[in-house]
């Protein structure tokens, strides 16, 4: 099934971020880190936490190589050869390999925020991973002070 978000959450987004992100493959690697920086850096919060959730099913986030972009269409091959898009499925919207990448990447990451900073790693990059696009969607973040 489509997931949509509740036209609540929009109404108290106060104290979550949105990301809006347009996808325009059906798998992609989107990076986000620039992006999330930024509202660390606006938000005025020098040491906490930001949690990154993904509030779709055929989507996920992930953390990795920012270098060498033969990293990300690796990861991506390798995914599509371990789940491939037609196989014995029983979902009627066809798009059951998305729905497992989604899960075994995973909704949700947190990284630490010191001296208003992310801290990542030399060569990490916060990526949404889009595995049912082209699509548009979001990403929710949300910054918290220690
Ligand atoms: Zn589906």
């Amino acid at each position: 099934m489509l997931w949509h978000l509740p036209r609540r959450w929009s109404a108290s987004m106060s104290s979550h971020h949105l990301l809006e992100i347009r996808s325009e493959r059906r798998n992609q690697l989107i990076d986000i880190t620039g992006r999330i920086q930024k509202m660390v850096a606006d938000s005025g919060v020098a040491d906490g936490m930001a949690h990154i959730f993904v509030p779709h099913t055929t989507a996920a986030v992930t953390i990795n190589e920012n270098a060498d972009p033969a990293v990300q269409s690796d990861m991506l091959g390798f995914l599509a050869k371990l789940i491939p898009e037609k196989a014995d499925f029983r979902h009627s919207e066809g798009n059951s390999d998305a729905h497992i990448k989604s899960s075994l990447v995973g909704a949700q990451a947190t990284v630490f925020i010191e001296g208003g900073n992310l801290i990542l790693g030399t060569w990490q990059g916060i990526y949404f991973c889009e595995f049912d696009g082209p699509r548009q969607r979001r990403v929710l973040i949300k910054i918290v002070p220690n």
